[in-house]
């Protein structure tokens, strides 16, 4: 007798007959290599990275979004969701940059130079501030 690899089946198995144990075990095996569950699995794997990767985007961080998303689905998606901005905010004019940027592409500042200015004319106000006070 034929039976699906069913958790009923499973249950309902007479344990004590090991034709209907052998059969079964048969069935399950032949269902776990059956190639249209590895192209389920692999295209619902693909689809969980690519709205990963749509998530991370808006972060600024694709790649991880994608990561994320292959790895752990819709928990993933959590993650980048609720990760910190891979974006750079420039120093001069505010708006959030790409990691990758050098310059500013709102105002066409070089962000990491215009980052160490801020930086000493925030050191120089600071120790201008306190020279001040004393
Ligand atoms: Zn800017």
């Amino acid at each position: 007798m034929e039976q699906a690899c069913t958790l009923s089946a499973l249950t309902s198995l007479d344990q004590t007959d090991p034709d209907a144990v052998q059969a079964l075990l048969q069935t399950c095996i032949e269902s776990l290599f059956d190639p249209m569950l590895w192209e389920w699995a692999l295209a619902i794997t693909v689809a969980c990275a690519v709205i990963g990767a749509l998530i991370g985007k808006a972060k600024g961080r694709w790649l991880a979004g994608l990561l994320w998303g292959a790895a752990l689905g819709p928990i993933g998606w959590l993650i980048v969701a609720l990760s910190k901005s891979g974006f750079v905010e420039c120093p001069d004019c505010g708006q959030p940059n790409a990691p990758s940027a050098k310059v500013c592409r709102h105002c066409g500042v070089d962000v990491r130079r215009a980052s160490q200015r801020s930086e000493r004319s925030r050191l120089k106000r600071d120790d201008w501030a306190s020279r001040k006070r004393d």
